[in-house]
């Protein structure tokens, strides 16, 4: 927009050769010239949050142009024309937003209240997702291409979901077909099996934390709950029970056998509508069925679907399908796009 707070080349050229995000964006968000953007609603400057102190402000005084192994430019919010409001998170909003500079790449910038981290005591945490998440190369895992904060904010700029969250499509639809499921199914065992191989768990696989890219290819984003194997014994449950495996409502050790379960709870629930083991008398009766493995799938379910189901969801973690098995079940293959692409769009 204005030529003013452009940096000058050179400031650009070293961008360039230190960090992937404006060399190689991708291909979607390549060139954001001429995409709209939306109307900014101002927020971010009536709504600054309090200032917080000590070791936690030290905790969170977070910026990747600092980070040893990849540094990034130094970004500032004035680097960014802001656009329309994404969506509202726990610790602040999320903006379409797109670079001054060229090649005016087009981004999503998630807002956190420093003051509110700090209430909820996820400092540690938010810094864990952060160290995890940069460092991930996917095509179905949300990047994160850098970080900076202010005073009282920290700004993480993600890459663009253009088709926003898969939660409102299955709520939009009630259930999916076998068809979208089985492809969104393969490219959730892609990308799983890649953050295993990189020894990361995610731990909170759910459509809540699943985006579509603009061409409806699925993006696990949300790295709050995610660590690096081997997983924590005393990890406190909060929020719903439905896609925790017997283990975790159990309090025993996991590891990155939990996301099998998770992906067999999220196979089901695509097809059927809702988790296997809902049970909306309450928070004790799920976890009974969990711990019980009380799996009863609806006769409107394939017979290869249920047969991956049946063995994603074992008690025991070392019986649940590998991820490479995953993608080569018959379900799975039969489903499979020709061309590779596998973006589930209907
Ligand atoms: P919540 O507990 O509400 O999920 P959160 O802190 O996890 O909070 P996010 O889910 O990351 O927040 O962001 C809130 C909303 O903003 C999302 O539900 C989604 O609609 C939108 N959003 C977040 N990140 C992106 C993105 N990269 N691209 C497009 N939309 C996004
Ligand atoms: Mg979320």
């Amino acid at each position: 927009m204005t030529t003013k707070t452009q940096p000058a080349p050179s400031a650009l050229k070293k961008y360039a050769s230190t960090t992937s995000v404006v060399s190689r964006p991708p291909s979607p968000t390549k060139k954001g010239d001429g995409i709209d953007i939306g109307t900014y609603d101002g927020a971010l400057e009536r709504d600054v949050g309090d200032l917080v102190y000590g070791e936690a402000a030290e905790d969170l005084a977070l910026d990747s142009s600092a980070d040893k192994t990849r540094p990034t430019r130094e970004w500032h919010l004035t680097d960014f024309e802001i656009g329309r409001p994404l969506g509202k998170g726990k610790f602040g909003r999320v903006y379409m937003v797109r670079t001054k500079t060229e090649p005016r790449f087009i981004i999503a910038l998630k807002t956190l209240y420093k003051s509110e981290l700090v209430q909820s005591k996820v400092e540690k945490q938010l810094r864990r997702e952060i160290e995890i998440q940069q460092h991930l190369r996917h095509p179905n895992v949300l990047r994160l291409y850098g970080y900076f904060h202010d005073e009282k904010r920290i700004f993480l700029m993600l890459e663009f979901a253009g088709k926003g969250e898969l939660y409102r499509q299955l709520s939009k639809h009630g259930s999916f077909s076998e068809k979208r499921s089985a492809r969104y199914i393969d490219q959730m065992a892609d990308a799983l099996g890649y953050l295993h191989s990189k020894h990361v768990i995610h731990r909170d696989i759910k459509p809540e934390n699943l985006l579509l890219g603009i061409n409806g290819e699925l993006k696990i984003a949300d790295f709050g709950w995610s660590v690096h194997a081997p997983g924590n014994r005393r990890t406190t449950l909060c929020g719903t029970l439905d896609y925790l495996p017997p283990e975790m409502v159990e309090g025993k050790e996991h590891n990155e056998k939990v996301d099998h379960w998770a992906l067999g709870v999220l196979t089901y629930e695509f097809i059927c509508g809702s988790p296997p083991f809902e049970d909306l008398s309450g928070y004790n009766a799920t976890y009974k069925r969990i711990a019980r493995v009380d799996l009863k799938i609806p006769p409107k379910v394939s017979a290869e679907a249920a047969d991956l189901i049946r063995k994603l969801l074992r008690y025991n973690p070392a019986e649940r399908l590998p991820l490479a098995d995953v993608r080569r079940h018959p379900w799975v293959v039969k489903y499979r796009s020709k061309d590779g692409s596998n973006a589930a769009q209907s």
